[in-house]
């Protein structure tokens, strides 16, 4: 299957999972993770009408999205992946939300940043609903303070984040987030992934982040 047959049937999936939930399609944004992906794979993407992309890591964006917004200037890049404050001034320039934001050092370092380049991406929190040692993401009972801070330094907090544990039903997580997400007055929840999406999007995903079964499978041991 080629990336726009593969978009047009996790768009479908969206479509009918939405629709049972009683929401409408466009409540729900796609986001094509083309980590590790050439830059062909997302024009090939970028032809078949999809904007919104996803991606890991900092310098690898930096080689492939910045040529590409000339010709497609509604193209909508977000950070999914671990922010380290030495890249902020960075990922400030390039993204437009950010998904990862996990701790005090990093939001002064992002309202540090901001000001001096002018422009700050939307953000959301990344939560660890499995309360995982080895994961990123602040606990959950470390939000509100979280959300406080940065709504003390004036950032544009837009929602929340997760990845459940491997090893669990993700629903149970999924709607946990959206439910903090609502408490907290957050319009974006992003959750789910290529395995998950259409339960996400019944438990209320307003991003749904979607790679391999968009761009096929990835070589092990990159993520
Ligand atoms: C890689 C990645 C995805 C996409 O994973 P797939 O299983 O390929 O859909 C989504 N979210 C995050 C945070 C990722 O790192």
């Amino acid at each position: 299957m080629s990336i726009a047959e593969n978009l047009a049937a996790v768009d479908e999936q969206i479509l009918r999972y939405a629709e049972r939930a009683g929401r409408a399609r466009d409540s729900v944004n796609l986001i094509a993770v083309a980590k590790t992906k050439p830059q062909d794979a997302v024009i090939e993407a970028l032809q078949a009408g999809q904007m919104i992309f996803g991606e890991n890591r900092v310098q690898e964006s930096q080689g492939k999205y910045p040529d590409l917004r000339a010709d497609w200037p509604d193209l909508e890049l977000h950070l999914i992946g671990p922010l380290q404050t030495n890249k902020t001034k960075d990922a400030l320039a390039l993204f437009d939300v950010i998904h990862t934001v996990d701790r005090p050092k990093l939001v002064r370092s992002i309202a540090k940043e901001a000001q001096t380049v002018g422009r700050c991406p939307k953000l959301l929190v990344q939560v660890n609903t499995g309360e995982e040692d080895q994961k990123a993401g602040v606990l959950p009972s470390e939000v509100e303070a979280l959300v406080q801070l940065m709504r003390d330094e004036n950032l544009p907090l837009a929602g929340l984040m997760c990845i459940p544990p491997v090893e669990d039903a993700p629903a149970g997580h999924f709607a946990f987030l959206k439910r903090l997400a609502d408490d907290l007055g957050l319009p974006f929840a992003s959750m789910g992934m290529s395995g998950d999406y259409q339960t996400a999007v019944e438990l209320g995903a307003t991003h749904v982040r979607v790679g391999s079964a968009i761009f096929g499978v990835r070589p092990p041991l990159s993520h």
